[in-house]
């Protein structure tokens, strides 16, 4: 047995009242960042140093009771002000380690505030009551709400013992509102894979979704649905009808409401699409391996933001190394500075230049000729070799050796046993 997290996520449908209190809540969480932030600069401006979450918590309950501005926020619950702190100190923290260059990515700015409006919707239950049954959700201050789609299957788990809520956090995407339970739950991982000894090298490219070769030789491509390509012209439609109304004018809110609801359903068949290929290959394969791709640094570069960020590269990650979990295989994720595009599946020679329009590995040191993500895919499985005896001789993860950077690392979170401790499986959707 292992414990993975994982999340859940159900769609609500609030009546009236419980509407307005789940903007509230989201209105509370706003309220205590900023007056978090607040109290953290002013301490900065004088100590050089900002106040913890339970610093401010404390500080908080002084300042409710002596505020008469304050009071009515008791109508909300005190876990969506204390979480929000603990969003502060995260991202203080982030922010210090960004600067200090302990952060992968791009620079972090300093936390800022939060506009009614303009920031998410969003707020967290760390503790107290947070259920499901059936078609509905139960969660502290805000009562039962109804589902629109049926929990049953978290609810049996957790009946069952076998599945422990952490936290609950409720957002709003669109209009429509969210709430997302993280969940730990006690999987039956199997000892070994299904097939073991069956390894594939995972390409994820720009123009298809996901180029694979298998140790048979096998070529395994999932085109991607580009969902955004393709509902591009009605994005482009919703979104002008949006900008050509007054700004706030009810028109502009009714159209812009609309743009969102656009966006949300090409996010949602984009993530189903994503969920059917991952679970395919880690049923399939007792080895994936991928290659690192530093998609911060990716998405900054205009001309492949889109493409990436519709093809979803991070979370083709996370699904793949918790869904490798538990079919008994793993995910080997090839170290970023790897250049599996670049070297030649046949000699490995590695290529000075290559362009992302470069569509067809050329090799200059033996004239062998390939699809450009074919090549990489076969250059990434060779990896799945080398890795797997490495894995075996040392029992654990995959160091860099004293000849400089490993080739490939075992993902955090991947293959977790009875006896050993290990971090948390990264989160992902259930849904799958
Ligand atoms: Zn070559």
């Amino acid at each position: 047995m292992a414990t993975v997290k994982t999340a859940y996520r159900f769609a609500l449908a609030p009546s009236p009242a419980q509407e307005h209190a789940l903007r509230s809540h989201a209105g509370a969480a706003r309220l205590a960042w900023n007056w978090g932030l607040a109290r953290c600069k002013e301490r900065y401006a004088a100590e050089r140093k900002w106040y913890s979450a339970a610093d401010l918590h404390k500080l908080w309950n002084t300042a409710k009771k002596n505020d008469p501005d304050l009071a009515w926020w008791a109508e909300n619950s005190k876990c969506a002000y204390q979480e929000a702190f603990r969003n502060l100190e995260r991202a203080l923290a982030d922010f210090v380690k960004s600067k200090n260059g302990q952060r992968k990515g791009k620079k972090l700015g300093f936390p800022r505030r939060k506009k009614k409006g303009k920031a998410r919707d969003s707020f967290r239950f760390g503790a107290g009551v947070m259920r499901c049954a059936g078609d509905t959700v139960t969660l502290p201050r805000l009562g039962t709400l109804r589902t629109c789609e049926d929990t049953g299957a978290l609810a049996s788990r957790v009946a069952g013992g076998t599945a422990r809520v952490l936290s609950a956090t409720v957002s709003r995407t669109a209009q429509r509102w969210f709430v997302s339970f993280t969940v730990e739950e006690d999987r039956h991982v199997p000892e070994s894979h299904a097939r073991p000894g069956t390894a594939i090298g995972v390409d994820l490219g720009v123009k298809t979704l996901l180029t694979g070769i298998d140790d048979q030789g096998k070529l395994i491509t999932v085109q991607g649905p580009k969902p955004l390509r393709a509902s591009l012209r009605r994005l482009r439609r919703a979104s002008r009808a949006c900008s050509r109304k007054q700004r706030g004018s009810n028109r502009r809110r009714k159209a812009a409401a609309r743009l969102g609801r656009v966006h949300a359903r090409v996010a949602s068949v984009r993530a189903d699409a994503l969920h059917k290929a991952t679970s395919g290959l880690a049923a399939r394969y007792e080895t994936v391996v991928v290659e690192d791709l530093n998609v911060t640094g990716m998405i900054s570069n205009k001309k492949l933001a889109r493409a990436v960020s519709d093809q979803g590269f991070g979370s083709v990650r996370r699904m793949l190394a918790y869904k490798t979990t538990r079919h008994g295989g793993t995910l080997l994720v090839a170290d970023r500075w790897y250049p599996s595009s670049k070297t030649c599946s046949n000699c490995g020679s590695v290529k000075a230049k290559l362009t992302l329009k470069d569509r067809t590995f050329a090799c200059d040191a033996c004239g062998h000729v390939e699809d450009r993500d074919v090549n990489a895919a076969r250059n990434l499985l060779s990896l799945a070799a080398s890795g797997a005896e490495r894995l075996n001789a040392r029992g654990a993860a995959v160091r860099p050796g004293p000849a400089g950077r490993a080739a490939v690392k075992r993902e955090p979170g991947t293959r977790q046993r009875r006896g050993k401790t290990g971090t948390a499986a990264p989160q992902g959707t259930a849904a799958a």
